[in-house]
């Protein structure tokens, strides 16, 4: 069996921090001496756009939706047509465009189109340790996708109140799909962004989230700190060298990265 961890960083809540972590704890396990893949299933294309992937008409390598569409038609594809080898990252990459939306409602009335996702990274899970999906804050069906594709969600939320209340939304949806569509689903932890330790209101919503989760769900021990530097510096790479004061933040993203390597190898013995 393959040992691949593919992880749905997934919250119904726009900017949260879904894309800076996937990019993050991307880097960070590329630089453990793990084999990553990002997947970039957001319309939007802010991971895409990050990884500085273009992708011109008549050109071999495929984005998302294209390779999707050959997986609606039954065509097979090679993965080397979708999967981007990308010179200043440490990872792989599949990218998407715009034209990703177009897809939703075609998956949507597809039989078993919530399963393509996963048949398309299916002969990836021997090449990579671990394979990112960034979702779009949309539950569309092409969220709904990588849920099924997915072994693993990690739920990232910056310390605010409204944020802990649209958890709720997130972990329904996640406990839909697991209990219909992928039961190996795990509801891996939940992600504290954007953390200003400072404010008192962020240690109320602390006590707030632990209520909340009541024991049930995992809070990762690593949190992220807020950065103001941590978007402009969205590439791994820059975070660790160009902008000093997003280096906490890299740091905090290794710490994540040393926290999964842990746990996978504790669940792997515990099996
Ligand atoms: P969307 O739902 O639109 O896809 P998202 O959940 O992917 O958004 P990001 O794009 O990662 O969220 O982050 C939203 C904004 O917050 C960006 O401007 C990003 O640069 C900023 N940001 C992310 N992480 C941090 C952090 N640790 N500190 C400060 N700002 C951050
Ligand atoms: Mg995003």
């Amino acid at each position: 069996m393959s040992n691949c961890q593919i992880i749905a960083i997934a919250n119904q809540k726009g900017g949260v921090g879904k894309t800076t972590t996937t990019l993050g704890l991307a880097g960070a396990l590329a630089a453990e001496g793990e084999r990553v893949l990002v997947v970039d299933a957001d319309p939007q294309g802010t991971l895409t756009l990050a990884c500085g992937l273009q992708y011109e008409r008549g050109a071999v390598l495929k984005p998302l939706e294209k390779a999707l569409a050959d997986v609606v038609d039954g065509i097979l594809v090679s993965p080397d047509t979708y999967v981007a080898h990308i010179e200043q990252q440490p990872f792989d990459a599949i990218g998407c465009t715009g034209a990703l939306a177009a897809l939703d409602p075609i998956i949507r009335s597809e039989p078993g189109g919530e399963t393509y996702l996963g048949e398309l990274l299916a002969p990836l899970r021997d090449r990579y340790g671990w394979i990112l999906i960034d979702s779009s804050p949309y539950l569309g069906a092409i969220t709904v996708a990588a849920l099924c594709a997915a072994t693993d969600v990690i739920i990232p939320t910056p310390l605010e109140y409204w944020s802990i209340v649209g958890l709720s939304d997130l972990l329904r949806t996640a406990q839909k799909v697991k209990c219909r569509l992928n039961g190996d689903l795990r509801i891996t932890g939940i992600l504290r962004t954007m953390v200003d330790k400072r404010t008192l209101l962020s240690r109320d919503v602390e006590a707030m989230l632990s209520d909340f989760v009541k024991g049930k769900i995992r809070i990762f021990e690593t949190e992220i700190p807020a950065s103001v530097k941590a978007g402009e510096a969205a590439l791994w790479g820059r975070m660790l060298d160009d902008y000093a004061p997003a280096r906490k933040v890299a740091k905090a993203y290794a710490q994540l990265a040393q926290e999964m390597i842990i746990r996978r190898e504790k669940d792997g013995e515990e099996r």
